[in-house]
């Protein structure tokens, strides 16, 4: 397993889902960790109190990545809770799927805004820190709807794709200082985002997936700890899918 002892890390959208798995998985590997939440502080706190069991200083903070004063109290908390950031992963994510004629505007812009500019105002806070200790890691899960597009997912595609785009522009900037910066594209993962798919479809996808299955949480957690570890020393600016097969 990777070793990330020493190590403070945010996870934006820990309540749930992959964000839960990935926050769970950096503290095994011996990280500190921030869970961060928007409205299910329950579940937030569940996930922390499994991380404080692990033996690890673990903090819980609600803000809507969104929301720039928000992420601002949420990155000077885990600073000052943690002692520093040195891994960010930006998680969280919504879908709002409609055909795009009848989208809404508020459903375009939340999906574009929690992606997109979350991971920008994000980012851009726990960037400076990293370049100060000539050390950080920062890891954004994007999607396979962004790199293959996907019915009815305009808003969702388009963040996504973003996010990539985003991604390689700042492992470019940033190499030099030390500051790691890649993107994990999940395929199809058991998830409440994926729970309640139509029957028909969730066949017709298992059909074209290779491996006949979804994906665990944990099956992503696992790629991303790897990307925040030294063992990933030499990659930055890659997009890499767990997917079964979905795409190739
Ligand atoms: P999920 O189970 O629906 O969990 C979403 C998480 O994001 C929750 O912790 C939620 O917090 C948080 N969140 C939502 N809006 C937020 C906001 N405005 N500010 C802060 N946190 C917010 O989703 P998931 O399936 O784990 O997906 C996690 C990431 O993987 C997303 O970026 C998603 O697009 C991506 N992804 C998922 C799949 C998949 O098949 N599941 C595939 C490709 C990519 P609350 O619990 O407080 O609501």
């Amino acid at each position: 397993m990777s070793d990330l002892s020493g190590k403070r890390a945010l996870v934006t959208g820990a309540s749930r889902g992959i964000g839960r798995a990935i926050a769970l998985r950096l503290a095994r590997a011996g990280a500190d960790v921030m869970v961060n939440y928007a409205v299910n502080e329950d579940a937030a706190n569940d996930v922390a109190r499994e991380i404080d069991q692990m033996g690890r200083s673990v903090l819980v903070c609600q803000a809507d990545v969104r929301d720039k004063d928000a992420v601002k109290a949420l990155v000077d908390r885990t600073v000052d809770g943690l002692g520093g950031l040195d891994i960010l992963v930006n998680n969280a994510g919504v879908v709002r799927d409609q055909y795009l004629t009848f989208m809404k505007d508020e459903a375009w812009d939340e999906v574009i805004d929690v992606a997109l500019r979350g991971a920008y105002l994000l980012s851009k806070l726990a960037v400076k820190r990293m370049i100060r200790n000539r050390w950080g890691r920062i890891v954004s899960i994007s999607s396979d709807a962004g790199l293959m597009g996907d019915m009815c997912r305009t808003n969702y595609a388009a963040a996504k794709a973003g996010l990539i785009g985003f991604t390689k522009a700042l492992a470019r900037e940033v190499a030099a200082q030390g500051v790691l910066v890649n993107s994990v594209a999940p395929g199809i993962i058991e998830t409440d985002l994926t729970a309640d798919m139509e029957e028909a479809r969730t066949d017709a996808l298992l059909q074209s997936i290779p491996l006949k299955r979804f994906g665990a949480p944990d099956e992503v957690a696992a790629l991303v700890a790897f990307l925040c570890s030294d063992d990933a020393s030499y990659i930055t600016g890659q997009v890499i899918s767990v997917n079964g097969g979905l795409r190739m």
